[in-house]
């Protein structure tokens, strides 16, 4: 289905996936008059809380699909990991947007780097590896060290094993437990980046500042904007992104993350096509965040500006602060809305607190990247003082 009339407000939004990016994208779709609905397998959501509808049914219940698909103007997901099948039934009764073919490159690791290599976009050497002895030769190419990913069902560095030397390769194999994986060069960067930018169903493009990100055992820890880099890679990701959501003709925001290699060349690791946590920034910094933004792109509406109106940092509020010692505590929310006037709390409703889950962030703005940071560390440091695993400063 193709259709270039904007989708009005009072419409209904379907959102495939139930998570924090699906409960942003409903609260900025119901600030610009739009109804909303859910659909995961799962009930009381994050997205479900402040939707107007939310269906629980598994994403291979493909009749529960078309049900829900019939019953929104368009659909998009909050989520890549979507089966490609749950995509085409929607697209039976809604527009999808951005399209199946997004979702299918971007939802496996393999078919993404190959993409990304074959337009020409730079990426880490690779290798597919489907076996003990393949990854042999794949590691005798690629040399130590080097990563070991899954081909589906990767995130924040969940199925990734970093090998240091080949006498581990069996180790790393039998451990990833997958038939289909990725071997790619360890990459010496100097810092993590990421561009999160949208495209309209007009072909038009916007983006938004160059984020400097910091990960901690594999999962973003802060992020802040704007990057300190030379010009020359801000321009240089903004070609590279602006190149990959054209050739995918996405409809919709994207994220490129990059690494910053210490030779200055910029490098693509990964792609989400949909709204990133290191944007999160934007709900508070920016004119238009990228949550209104994807509203915006999927409903045909003008896309709106990106400026960032002061500069700004996140920091992830994970599961962890609500655990001490494997007992349950209630983080101190005074103390750290305390330690700063300027510090925005934005909790996403999860009811079980896990180690590494993400639960929330705190973003603050100040007259610099650098202020905005210690200002995010503080308040988080104060809402437990005695948890010592994310009270460091990373960009000291
Ligand atoms: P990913 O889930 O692939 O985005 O990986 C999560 C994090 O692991 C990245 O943000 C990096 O900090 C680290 N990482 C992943 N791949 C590599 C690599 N090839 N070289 C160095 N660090 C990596």
């Amino acid at each position: 289905m193709s259709n270039l009339n904007p989708i009005c407000p009072g419409s209904t939004l379907g959102v495939l996936g139930s998570g924090q990016l699906g409960r942003m994208f409903a609260i900025a779709a119901r600030q610009m008059g739009y109804r909303v609905a859910t659909f995961s397998p799962d009930d009381d959501t994050p997205t479900g809380q402040v939707a107007d509808v939310e269906v629980s049914a598994p994403y291979d219940d493909l009749d529960a699909v078309r049900a829900f698909a019939k019953s929104v103007s368009v659909v998009t997901f909050e989520f890549e990991n979507v089966p490609a099948a749950t995509a085409a039934a929607a697209a039976e009764f809604a527009l999808v947007r951005p399209g199946g073919n997004v979702l299918h490159t971007t939802q496996h690791r393999l078919r993404e780097k190959t993409f990304l290599r074959d337009n020409g976009f730079p990426v880490a050497p690779f290798h597919a590896v489907t076996s003990l002895e393949e990854l042999r030769l794949a590691l005798h190419r690629v040399g130590c060290p080097a990563v070991l990913k899954t081909a589906g069902w990767g995130y924040d560095g969940k199925g990734q094993v970093k090998i240091d030397s080949p006498e581990h390769a069996d180790t790393a194999w039998t451990g990833l437990e997958t038939p289909e994986a990725v071997l790619e060069a360890f990459v010496d960067f100097e810092k993590e980046v990421s561009l999160v930018a949208a495209r309209g169903i007009d072909g038009s493009f916007v983006h938004w500042d160059l984020i400097e990100n910091k990960h901690e055992h594999q999962i973003l820890d802060t992020s802040l904007c704007p990057a300190n880099v030379p010009a020359q890679a801000t321009k240089q990701a903004v070609e590279i992104v602006r190149g990959i959501l054209d050739s995918l003709d996405v409809v919709g925001v994207l994220c490129v993350e990059f690494f910053l290699a210490r030779d200055g060349d910029l490098i693509v690791n990964e792609l989400a096509p949909r709204p990133h946590n290191s944007g999160h920034l934007t709900i508070d910094a920016c004119i238009t965040s990228q949550f209104e933004q994807q509203v915006r792109a999927v409903t045909g509406l003008p896309l709106g500006s990106t400026q960032t109106l002061r500069p700004a940092a996140m920091a992830n509020l994970l599961g962890d602060l609500w655990l001490r010692e494997g007992r349950a505590v209630v983080p101190n929310w005074s103390a750290a809305l305390a330690a700063s006037p300027d510090v925005k709390l934005h909790l996403y409703g999860k009811l079980t607190p896990r180690a590494g889950r993400k639960m929330g962030h705190f973003t603050a703005t100040a007259s610099t990247a650098a202020e905005a940071i210690a200002k995010v560390q503080a308040a988080r440091a104060a809402l437990n003082p005695r948890s010592i695993s994310q009270s460091h400063s990373p960009f000291a």
